[in-house]
């Protein structure tokens, strides 16, 4: 689904819940910001510029590694932006990053036989303002969801771009190199520009109460898994699910699955083993 949120600002919102992606047009030329699962769905997302103008696709931008972001890149055939984290953890995993998607579901690998991994060749450390005669479009590497995170805020449109740190009425996902206090930091920043629009990563295109959804989320999580460690009964976690921060969303399957992560990431490996 296509949304205009500012003159020239489009948000492509996928289905099901799909990772989104979206592209500003520039006086200069257009600039996407990630690039969908399947190099197919990319090019139907490069239709869709074609029929809102005839100018060139003159830079990518991917908000992180995950494949939903970045496999699609190759179709656009132009520069890929994205932080210098991106840049480090796609080239350790190259071509082979496609592979671990394929072994996870077999389903896949007809989609994704055309994939090959396209390096970011413009990276940014913090932060990185591109000035073009009609927009302002400021990148910024926060971490949090993933070492590599980033966010893309465009003006005077005042419209974020957030990529993962946002999931709007999804349950995010939280990885085994997800760092929550990064990812609320990044959440932070993204309220005090106070967008109009964010274009999540998931879900909706939302205002700024998803950053306080989010901030309850993980404040919520912490609660539960307070309990679970007092009552040292992972078996509650089932009978929490009435919780509204967390029973609204989608993708339940994800709540547990956070949990486990959760775990992981304060007491190591043995802990998934005991969840
Ligand atoms: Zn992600």
């Amino acid at each position: 689904m296509l949304r205009e949120l500012g003159r020239n600002v489009y948000a492509i919102i996928g289905n099901k819940g799909g990772a989104n992606c979206g592209f500003v047009i520039t006086n200069e030329g257009v600039v996407v910001i990630d690039t969908t699962l399947f190099p197919s769905k990319a090019r139907e997302v490069l239709e869709n510029i074609h029929i809102i103008t005839s100018e060139p696709v003159i830079y990518v931008f991917n908000t992180h590694y995950h494949g939903e972001h970045i496999f699609g890149n190759e179709v656009f055939n132009a520069p890929v932006i994205a932080s210098t984290k991106t840049l480090e953890i796609l080239r350790s995993v190259a071509d082979s990053y496609v592979k671990e998607y394929v072994d996870k579901d077999k389903d896949l690998a007809p989609l994704l036989k055309d994939v090959h991994i396209i390096l970011p060749s413009v990276t940014f450390n913090k932060k990185k303002t591109f000035t073009f005669s009609n927009k302002r479009l400021t990148f910024v590497h926060t971490g949090g969801h993933t070492p590599d995170s980033s966010y893309v805020f465009i003006e005077p449109d005042n419209v974020v771009f957030s990529g993962d740190t946002i999931s709007a009425g999804l349950h995010p996902q939280i990885c085994k190199d997800s760092n929550i206090e990064d990812w609320r930091r990044a959440i932070l920043s993204i309220r005090k520009i106070y967008p109009e629009h964010i274009v999540p990563g998931h879900g909706y295109v939302c205002g700024v109460e998803e950053t306080d959804a989010m901030l309850n989320y993980f404040l919520t999580l912490k609660d539960i898994m307070k309990e679970i460690e007092q009552e040292s009964d992972v078996d509650k976690i089932s009978h929490l699910e009435g919780i509204s921060e967390i029973s609204n969303r989608g993708f339940p399957e994800l709540f547990v699955s956070n949990l486990k992560v959760l775990f992981y990431l304060k007491y190591g490996k043995k802990s998934i083993e005991h969840a």
